[in-house]
């Protein structure tokens, strides 16, 4: 079952070369079919940007991204592959994503219809059964999206994303933009139909209060790079990386109010100039001399666990000097 597989990921991003920011650096990491991947971290972290990669609307600078064996990628002049079909993203704000004048009806049927996926005579049909799948009434298809809550359009554009029958869907902060009590309706819906379609899916998410319902998985990264991944359940019994405990004692829970991220002491440093060594080390309460200088290599203290600390690397600690 190999889903989704990301190989040595590098993203530049940036207009010239004083400005440009390593979004993603060296990343590998996968998502087997059925499995929920959660990305969690601060904003400037690449996690957004690592997902458009993902999605196909980014080139990758270096390394690959293949879904079931096959690469996701623009090609070389920029156009985007007919494969990028088989990923789609769901987005913060689902009102800038619906086209205003169009019925949500026509805006679900539309790819499908692009693309030929199904025969013109039945689209009404799926456009009616998608939008119940999604527990909206089949006879909303006939509105426009300002007719909506923004529960209901976010529902919306989760039915426009499935009519494609993607092999991955790329959830990017998807119910950041809603009230607490609207965020636990849509990610029930989530977790239904991740059952019933057996999804494959990055959930990407600066919250870990709502990453915790919905993945089976999560990747912390910080300035462009994955520093810990752990099962859901694992990570939080046991955070292993100073930042991810950092990270959860700045968490509100579900329910009390909005679930604002509340930065860890310390500013995140500016991507354009990361501090050497790891990059944590600024704001790290454990670091040492060597955390300075030399970039933590991700190592794994169990089967399915992975962290980038000198502190779990192989017992020399952060304090040595090894490579200054
Ligand atoms: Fe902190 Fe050093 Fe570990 Fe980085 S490598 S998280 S600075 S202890
Ligand atoms: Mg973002």
């Amino acid at each position: 079952k190999p889903g989704l597989i990301v190989s040595g990921l590098d993203k530049l991003t940036g207009r010239n070369s004083t400005q440009t920011v390593h979004a993603v650096n060296d990343v590998t990491l996968s998502v087997p079919r059925g499995e929920v991947l959660g990305i969690v971290g601060e904003s400037g972290c690449g996690k957004s940007t690592l997902g458009r990669v993902v999605s196909g609307i980014y080139a990758p600078s270096e390394g690959t991204v293949t879904l079931e064996g096959k690469p996701v990628a623009r090609d070389h002049r920029g156009n985007v592959d007919k494969l990028t079909t088989r990923v789609q993203m769901i987005h913060q704000d689902p009102f800038a994503s619906l086209n205003p004048r169009m019925k949500v009806g026509e805006i679900i049927a539309e790819g499908p219809r692009v693309h030929g996926l199904i025969p013109a005579r039945e689209v009404q049909e799926r456009v009616r059964s998608l939008l119940e799948q999604v527990g909206l009434e089949g006879a909303y298809a006939n509105r426009l999206p300002h007719q909506f809550s923004g529960g209901q359009r976010q529902r919306v554009a989760i039915a426009r994303a499935l009519a494609m029958q993607p092999e991955l869907l790329v959830l990017d902060e998807a119910v950041a933009s809603l009230d607490v009590s609207i965020q636990a309706q849509v990610l029930n819906l989530f977790m239904k139909l991740r059952r019933e379609l057996n999804l494959t899916a990055l959930f990407i998410s600066h919250d870990l209060s709502v990453v915790r319902h919905v993945c089976d998985r999560v990747a912390i990264m910080y300035l462009g790079r994955v520093v810990e991944t752990a099962p859901a359940d694992e990570l939080y019994a046991k955070p292993l990386h100073p930042y991810t405990e950092a990270l959860f004692g700045s968490v509100p829970t579900l329910g009390t109010g909005r679930a604002r991220f509340h930065p860890i002491k310390g500013e995140i440093p500016s991507p354009i100039n990361p501090p050497k060594g790891c990059a944590f080390h600024p704001r790290c309460p454990l670091a040492g001399p060597r955390c300075k200088v030399e970039v933590p290599r991700l190592v794994t203290p169990s089967d399915n666990r992975s962290v980038a600390c000198h502190l779990q690397d192989g017992g020399t600690g952060a304090q040595t000097g090894a490579a200054a």
